[in-house]
């Protein structure tokens, strides 16, 4: 089999998920293949550039071993329930398992229309794509959990959205796709069986150290309270903005999903917003733990019924499980924010120096991720790597903060050399920056991919600067500025 199938979710059946083919498209071609991550999988990345490889990629052939299903799945959307999501655009084509036994879905996504399409086209256009693509391999890079793009095609088709837009398909790989709003759906059906067979489903595929848990449903909601915790601490440390915080956008497994409307916080403000249909600031920057706090307590919700038979004891159980939360985040970020500082150890004094950091950094609109290079440069501005931080002009406020910082670091065990390679380590010099993203996007749509390529190649190794790809390393000047993204979908 040129892909080693080995199925578990198509195997649960109905309720859960429906068979169902991807649609063909009129003419497909091959935009990108991820080798690293084909050879990981066990997949021969030749076999994925030829023309069966290709046409496996875009739903014109069915792949030996798959069994391609749209799963079941509801959620909060911007705090409104809604019972029924599902696959509307997306087919699981089936699992794979890595050398290390790790299982992973693959799916197509853009594959058309399904049963939970409504009134959508179950296509994707070529703009989205290709910042899934960017902005979910960059993540992984920076070794932040992420769902991961083994492949990107264009159909030859065209798709309508606010004009007419190429269309493509993205081959999507995630530990799994099961979310907090799968569990709902059952949840807000009374399905209790349902929702024990996939707590049951989950814990083996996800959290096996928790496979004897005397209350599996309670182990499950604690192992994914802290799996959120640790992510959303590092989207915080790098400055992304998801977007689209809706409950069926988490990943019960703590994988980032769904890169919608995403985008990196260029000048340091905590109310930082892209999305164009948050009008709220729902899902902004600083909002990001609160609202993970909230979709959390959504799933203890979906799950209470299995934790007690005694509701109001249950609520007590779930309530315990949640207090942790900001706690585990505020561990994970502190933690975090010392290797950004490179600090070893961060006391209650150091968390107050961040804290003028940051007020430093908004005052002066300073770039969030240069900044931090910026620092990290003056360290040993002779060292390997350094060069970032001449990008960056600092401010006057954090000029002022910066003694503060060079003498709070000679108190620090680790010697400067080591202390400034993890800084490099910690802090990337290169972002998946939202101006060149809509540049390759627009480049793309008009059949130019050199600009994707060099980022994606760029960004799988963001931490060493390279003075040849500064471009790359620029915040946006200000008529290149991108404020608002679309989800496109
Ligand atoms: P998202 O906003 O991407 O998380 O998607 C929310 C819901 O809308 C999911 O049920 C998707 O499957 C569905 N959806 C999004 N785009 C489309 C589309 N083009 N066609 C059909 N369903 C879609
Ligand atoms: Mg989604």
């Amino acid at each position: 089999m040129p892909i080693p199938f080995d199925n578990s979710f198509a195997a649960l059946g109905s309720p859960f998920n429906t068979a169902q083919d991807p649609d063909p498209v009129k003419e497909p071609s091959l935009l990108k293949i991820n080798n690293g991550l084909a050879q990981q999988l066990g997949i021969d990345p030749q076999w994925l550039s030829s023309q069966e490889g290709l046409e496996v990629l875009a739903g014109n052939r069915g792949a030996e071993g798959s069994q391609p299903v749209a799963a079941a799945y509801a959620g909060h959307q911007f705090g409104h329930f809604n019972p029924q999501l599902g696959d509307g655009r997306a087919v699981l084509l089936g699992e794979v398992v890595d050398q290390q036994g790790h299982r992973y879905d693959l799916q197509l996504k853009g594959s058309g229309r399904t049963e939970w399409s409504r009134g959508g086209d179950g296509r994707s256009p070529l703009g989205p794509v290709i910042r899934e693509y960017i902005v979910s391999e960059a993540m992984a890079a920076l070794g932040v959990p992420s769902t991961r793009a083994l492949a990107a095609v264009t159909t030859g088709e065209r798709v309508m959205r606010d004009g007419i837009e190429p269309g493509a398909i993205l081959t999507r790989v995630a530990s799994s796709h099961l979310r907090v709003g799968t569990l709902q759906y059952f949840a807000a059906r009374e399905d209790r069986q349902s929702l024990a067979t996939l707590v049951s489903y989950i814990i083996e595929r996800h959290y096996p150290e928790k496979a004897d848990a005397e209350n599996p449903a309670l182990a499950l909601l604690e192992s994914v309270i802290a799996a959120q915790a640790q992510l959303i601490a590092r989207w915080q440390l790098l400055g992304f903005v998801h977007g689209v915080m809706n409950t069926d956008n988490m990943l019960l497994c703590g994988e980032t999903v769904d890169y919608g409307p995403c985008a990196f916080m260029e000048e340091y403000h905590p109310e930082t917003l892209f999305s164009s249909i948050d009008q709220q600031g729902r899902y902004a920057y600083c909002n990001q733990p609160g609202i993970a706090h909230w979709n959390l307590a959504r799933l203890a919700e979906a799950l209470l019924p299995l934790i007690n038979d005694d509701t109001d004891a249950a609520v007590e159980q779930a309530k315990k499980a949640l207090s942790q939360f900001p706690l585990l985040f505020e561990n994970a970020y502190q933690a975090g924010l010392g290797d950004k500082l490179g600090l070893t150890e961060i006391t209650a004094a150091d968390s107050r120096l961040a804290d003028e950091l940051f007020a430093a950094l908004q005052e002066d609109q300073a770039d969030f991720t240069l900044a931090f290079r910026f620092l990290a440069d003056e360290i040993n501005p002779g060292a390997a790597h350094t060069g970032a931080g001449r990008l960056f002009a600092p401010g006057k406020q954090l000029l002022e903060w910066l003694p503060r910082w060079m003498q709070r670091q000679q108190a620090d065990t680790v010697d400067a050399a080591e202390r400034q390679q993890r800084m490099f380590a910690a802090n990337p010099a290169f972002i998946p920056r939202n101006h060149l993203v809509q540049r390759a996007i627009e480049d793309g749509e008009k059949g130019d991919f050199a600009l994707f390529h060099r980022l994606v190649e760029r960004l799988a190794d963001a931490a060493d600067y390279r003075a040849e790809d500064s471009d790359l390393a620029l915040p946006a000047e200000p008529q290149e500025r991108v404020m608002r993204t679309f989800c496109g979908t």
